[in-house]
This record gives C-alpha cells, sequence and structure tokens, in this order.
C-alpha cells in the first residue's frame, strides 16, 4: 500500500529504498532461467520494493515494521541461487544484503574469521591469505557471492574434496541470526545449531553475521588432464578422490563436448577429449603428473600458483558454471543434479554417457560427505521445454539413479522434504510473525506448486 511504502521509505537511509521497476525487476531475479520450467513461472515474479540494508540497525527496523504489517520479506545476496531461491515469491520487500559488509575480523592464531551476510567470497579468501589461512571452501561463484547467500542457498564448493561439504558443518562456527519476533531479536547460534540455518533459503532467520573456521593456506597448482577415454578418465578421477582427497582443492570432471564450451580456454583442448579440471598442492603436483602419465592420459594445461589468486581459474568451469557456459552455445541446455554412489559408479555413469535420448554430457564434482569421497554429478542436455526437460528426468528415473529436483524453487522441494525438515520446524520460533522467505514452502505457494506438479 501506498501509506505502507511511505512508511518504509522513512525507516531508510536516503538512497536506499528502491520503488523504480527496472531495480524491482532485476534484483527480483535469480540464474533460475537455466531451467525452463522456472523461467515461465517466476519471470512474472517482482518485489513491491527493495531496500539496500546497509546496517543491522536499519534491518532491524524494517524487520519491525513488516511484522508488525504482516509484508512478506525476501532476503537477497547477489542472486547467483539456481532456482529462484531469492525470488519474491510472493512479492513484498526484497532485502539487499550486499551492502552489508563491516570490516573483516581474523584470530590469527585460531584462523576464527567474522564477516557479516554482505561480504563476498572472495573478498573474504583474499583478506585471510596474508595470515596464512584459506577458506574451507566456497562457491565457483566466489566472486559475485555473498556469504550470507552461499551458506543459506548452496551446498558445496571449491575445497569440498579436502574439507567436507556445507552440512558436514566444520566450515561455521558460530553465526549471528536475526528472528521476526516483536521487536525482533538477535540470537548468537553456536556449534551443529548452525546446520538449521545453512540452505534454509532464509526461511527461518536473517543471517546478520558468521564465524568461519578457516584452514591453513596452502599453494594450488591448477591442471587440466585430458583423455578421448571418458570412461577411463572418469575411472582416473575416481581413483584421485579415493586416495588423494587431501591433497586436492578441487577435482572436476567434464565430458565431451563441454569443454569446447569453455571459450577462454578451448584453444588448449583437443577435440571429442574429455578433461579433468585440479587443484592440487605444489608439494603433490609431480606425483598426480607422473600417475597420469603412467596411464596415457595427457596435460592440457598447468597454471602455477600465484597470489593473489587471479583469471584464469578453473573454478570458472566447475559446479554449475558448466551449464553457464553449454547455455552461451545453445540456450536451451539445462541440467540435473544427480547422486552416483561413490563406491558403484560404474554403471551408473556408463548408462548416462551412452544414453542417446536426450544425449547428455556429464559434468562431476568430487567431493568429501561426512568424511568420505562422494560425487555430485550435473548432467546437461539440450531441454527447450518442459516435456524435453521431463524426458531427461525420466531417463535418470529408468536408468535407476535417484537425482534432486533443482527445477522447483522450493526448499521442501521433492526429494528434500527430510532433508531440511528440522529448518522448516524451526520456522515457528524464529519466524513467529510469518514474513522470512515466503513462498518458499511448497504450501505457501500453492499456485506455483500445482504448477510444478503437473510438470512432473
Ligand atoms: P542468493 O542467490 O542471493 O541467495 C541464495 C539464498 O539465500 C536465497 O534463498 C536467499 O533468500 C538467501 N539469503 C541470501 N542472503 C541471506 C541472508 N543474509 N540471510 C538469510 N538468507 C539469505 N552453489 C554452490 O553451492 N557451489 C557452487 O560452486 C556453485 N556454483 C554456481 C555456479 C553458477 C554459474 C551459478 C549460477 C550458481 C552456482 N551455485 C553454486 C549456486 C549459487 O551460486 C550459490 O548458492 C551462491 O553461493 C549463492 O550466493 P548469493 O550471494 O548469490 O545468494
Amino acid at each position: 500500500e501506498p501509506k505502507q511504502l511511505q512508511e518504509l521509505a522513512e525507516l531508510c537511509p536516503e538512497g536506499d529504498f528502491l520503488t523504480d521497476e527496472a531495480t524491482r525487476t532485476k534484483l527480483s531475479r535469480d540464474y533460475y532461467w537455466y531451467s525452463p520450467r522456472l523461467t515461465p513461472l517466476l519471470d512474472p515474479i517482482i518485489a513491491d520494493a527493495v531496500i539496500a540494508v546497509r546496517s543491522i540497525e536499519t534491518l532491524k527496523k524494517v524487520v519491525a515494521y513488516a511484522a508488525k504489517e504482516g509484508i512478506p520479506l525476501t532476503p537477497r545476496g547477489a542472486g547467483t541461487g539456481n532456482y529462484g531461491q531469492a525470488a519474491p515469491v510472493l512479492g513484498g520487500l526484497l532485502l539487499d544484503m550486499r551492502p552489508l559488509t563491516e570490516p573483516l575480523k581474523i584470530d590469527r592464531e585460531t584462523g576464527r574469521l567474522r564477516a557479516t551476510a554482505g561480504v563476498r567470497c572472495q573478498t573474504m579468501e583474499e583478506f585471510a591469505r596474508p595470515f596464512g589461512w584459506e577458506l574451507p571452501m566456497y562457491p565457483s561463484t566466489w566472486v559475485k557471492s555473498t556469504i550470507g547467500g552461499f551458506l543459506a542457498g548452496g551446498s558445496a564448493g571449491i575445497g569440498s574434496i579436502k574439507n567436507g561439504v556445507l552440512r558436514d558443518g566444520k566450515t561455521v562456527t558460530a553465526m549471528t541470526i536475526l528472528d521476526s519476533s516483536q521487536p525482533p531479536q538477535l540470537h548468537r547460534i553456536t556449534g551443529a545449531d548452525c546446520l538449521n540455518y545453512l540452505h534454509a533459503y532464509g526461511v527461518n532467520g536473517f543471517i546478520v553475521d558468521v564465524e568461519l573456521q578457516l584452514v591453513p593456506k596452502l599453494p594450488w597448482e591448477q591442471v587440466v588432464l585430458s583423455s578421448p577415454d571418458a570412461m577411463k578418465l572418469f575411472a582416473f578421477a575416481h581413483s584421485l578422490a579415493r586416495d588423494h582427497a587431501e591433497k586436492l582443492r578441487l577435482l572436476n570432471f567434464q565430458q565431451w563436448p563441454i569443454p569446447s564450451f569453455f571459450i577462454p580456454l578451448k584453444k588448449h583442448y583437443t577435440e571429442g577429449e574429455s578433461i579433468i579440471q585440479l587443484e592440487v598442492t605444489t608439494e603433490y603436483l609431480s606425483l598426480i603428473l607422473d600417475k597420469a602419465e603412467s596411464e596415457g592420459i595427457s596435460v592440457k594445461l598447468h597454471l602455477p600458483h600465484k597470489e593473489p589468486r587471479r583469471a584464469p581459474m578453473l573454478s570458472d568451469f566447475v559446479q554449475n558454471h558448466s551449464t553457464l557456459w553449454a547455455k552461451k552455445e545453445d540456450p536451451s541446455y539445462t541440467y540435473l543434479s544427480a547422486k552416483i554412489d561413490f563406491q558403484n559408479w560404474e554403471s551408473a555413469v556408463r548408462r548416462l554417457m551412452d544414453w542417446k535420448d536426450p544425449v547428455f554430457a556429464l559434468r562431476a564434482d568430487f567431493n568429501q560427505t561426512d568424511g568420505k569421497p562422494s560425487v555430485a554429478a550435473g548432467p546437461i542436455f539440450k531441454a527447450p521445454d518442459t516435456e524435453t526437460l521431463q524426458k531427461g528426468e525420466r531417463a535418470l528415473q529408468e536408468m535407476g539413479i535417484y537425482f534432486y529436483d533443482v527445477h522447483s524453487p522450493f526448499l521442501d522441494r521433492r526429494g528434500m522434504e527430510t532433508m531440511h525438515s528440522s529448518k522448516i520446524r524451526l520456522k515457528s520460533v524464529r519466524d513467529p510473525s510469518r514474513i522470512f522467505g515466503i513462498g518458499k514452502l511448497a504450501h505457501e505457494a500453492p499456485d506455483l506448486g500445482s504448477e510444478m506438479s503437473k510438470s512432473w
């Protein structure tokens, strides 16, 4: 309502309350356009206003007002989420958390780093290294991604092969969460309780600041290996993940033709050859190169360690960057998120590589989950419409490969209801005014939900 907009504008510093259509449209979007199912559903969605959050004081005032008036609030970092996590599904206010960047604080002895929610992951890594520390993991979108957005929307990244994925709980040691009680309260959360706020899309509280446990920094060499035999190369990557995870910060496999989409690097690659991208410590570089040579696997690229770390970074070609490069080649490319059993990978990988309708190209990122090696697969394929997307999903079902629904904006989306149930239960405690991340649970946006079910 105009009166509410007027009163909200008065709570914010000059210039931080934005209602122009261009800003509202731009910031109401994230990377959901990867999905032919989400694009038509989320394109029309637009916030009623955007607030640039520069201070905790302003955040508290806005949350207090929204709680009193029952206005939905959606937090947003850099908007690099892939499934509309940051889209204000039921309108209301979009809170741009990027300006919430107080100076970083580090304990040089213990490697504990405190950051407010808007700080970018790259800023944190570059701040930490001169003190002898590095981030245990960061998303491939580290240049843009905020730490609040990564913790609330991401899951794994560069470093996860050595230090585990977010839900292993070793990265975050404490966080400050703002609730929606009247007046709003800050809560200091520590240890395993932090898990309830990771990958929770902000439905159970706003992350205000976080404390991370850094790990001792190492020099990282970047290496690309290749072979025309995709199965042999995958087996090689698998053996590295099994035997040498401690020496790696990045281990990624890309089946041909994905490497041909990597415009800045493709001149180094050979037609028809799949690749492995690695970050390995200087100490173990020769071990990996000797092992590759003994198996007839070629070295295509070696980028020695340098500091500060600057492009070309292989991390720009892993995780969901593969889909981004593929979409530059042909906008109809999309992806699925499949779980491949680390021990019994062979038949699943072979079936994926051999499948004809649709034709998949396999991207795989190796991680550690619960202290054991794991592999996250993102098969990409051409799907200009929801019917072809569905065909791809059915193909995985026929192959007996479990997959997560990355074509839904809901936290409790198909296949993940149980995984997130404790976070969802906590919503009633931390969000008594029912204003946080409204529309991120399936029952809150029944129209979208029924459209999704129709597609399935
Ligand atoms: P946003 O997209 O803005 O927000 C993500 C979620 O967090 C939203 O639900 C939002 O409402 C919520 N949120 C934002 N700030 C707060 C806050 N302060 N408090 C509470 N909730 C908040 N993901 C990975 O895990 N690993 C990867 O390596 C990776 N690579 C990617 C590559 C590409 C090319 C793309 C497009 C995406 C990739 N992603 C990856 C997904 C995405 O980049 C990550 O989730 C990212 O770290 C999100 O950060 P962001 O600042 O953009 O958050």
